[in-house]
């Protein structure tokens, strides 16, 4: 049995396992595809303090050998539920069931993908799923948001502020997000709106060089020479496994409390999966000390 089992090795569930082994407790990380998470896609980070750029690999080796040399279990598992038997939980997985006296949800989330050609050798050389993350790139550059929600207005808001040209693309006749928005966006003149489209072609060499849209209504074909393209159209968490234990809100992210708590006594949950405004390495290792070191709390408490 351990103190503390984490589902998911990215940079929440790594973040508290390393706070559960320096509170002295026994922690098993559970991953199911690769250690590091969603940053190991980013080829570069600028905004994680203290570190001026590293790779999205580096950061995320560095994290597991942190994490390594305190003595941390690791196993290569896919959780399938967990199960809350008496005075302890049991992580159900394609490996086996692993018992512990907490379990802490580090599962993530995923960008919703458009699914088209290219699209995953692209990423970091053009496709983008992140302004914030990777907007700075782009600067004095011709790059298109592709949906019309508000995710999708205010990254195409932020970049607009320092790219040359920023289409906002969207496969409905209206944006979806706030009025507000599409009001400030509709006031600058780097900004083009393109409504009933969607991108049916990613075209270049090792770069990203231009996309080709499909119009609905006619299905007539453009092609748009620009630099990149920031992929808005929604993120799917993967916490199905986890429903019996945890309150999920209307987009599937686990509902908490302030201390990472979950409906169930001794499930935390931490970064990306959880309901949340703002989803970086940042907000994903500040959650999981906050959810380990409440883990341990609970623990000394039983
Ligand atoms: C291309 C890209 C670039 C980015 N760039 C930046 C950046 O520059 N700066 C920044 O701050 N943020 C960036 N982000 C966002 C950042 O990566 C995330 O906010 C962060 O990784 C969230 O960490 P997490 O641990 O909550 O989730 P994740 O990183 O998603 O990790 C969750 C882990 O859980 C595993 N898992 C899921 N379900 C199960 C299960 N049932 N059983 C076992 N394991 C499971 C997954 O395989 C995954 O490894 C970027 C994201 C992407 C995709």
């Amino acid at each position: 049995m351990h103190d503390i089992i984490v589902i998911g090795a990215g940079p929440a569930g790594l973040t508290s396992a390393l706070y559960g082994l320096r509170a002295d407790k026994s922690v098993l990380v559970l991953e199911k595809e690769t250690f590091g998470g969603q940053i190991t896609f980013s080829p570069k980070v600028e905004n994680y303090p203290s570190l001026m750029q590293v790779s999205g690999n580096e950061f995320a080796e560095m994290l597991l050998d942190q994490v390594m040399a305190h003595g941390a279990d690791i196993e290569m598992a896919t959780a399938q539920k967990i199960e809350k038997k008496g005075g302890y939980l049991t992580v159900v997985t394609d490996q086996g069931a692993f018992d512990g006296k907490t379990v802490i949800i580090a599962a993530g989330s995923k960008h919703r993908h458009l699914g088209i050609d290219r699209e995953e050798e692209f990423i970091g050389e053009g496709v983008s799923y992140c302004a914030v993350c990777d907007g700075a790139f782009y600067n004095g550059r011709d790059v298109a948001v592709i949906g019309g929600g508000n995710t999708a207005l205010q990254e195409a808001v932020m970049l607009s502020e320092y790219c040359r040209k920023v289409y906002v693309i969207q496969n409905l006749a209206t944006m979806t997000g706030e009025g507000r928005l599409v009001a400030k966006l509709t006031e600058k003149e780097n900004v083009s709106f393109i409504f009933n489209s969607v991108v049916t072609e990613l075209i270049g060499g090792e770069k990203l060089e231009a996309i080709k849209i499909r119009n609905t209504e006619d299905n007539t074909d453009t092609e748009l020479k620009l630099d990149g393209i920031f992929v808005a159209i929604g993120q799917v968490p993967e916490n199905a496994p986890f429903a019996d234990v945890a309150d999920l809100n209307d987009y599937g992210y686990i509902d908490a409390t302030e201390d990472c708590l979950t409906k169930t006594e001794g499930v935390f949950v931490a970064g990306d999966c959880r309901s949340k405004r703002v989803r970086q390495i940042t907000t994903a290792t500040g959650d999981g000390a906050v959810a380990a070191l409440a883990a341990c709390r609970y623990i000394d408490s039983l």
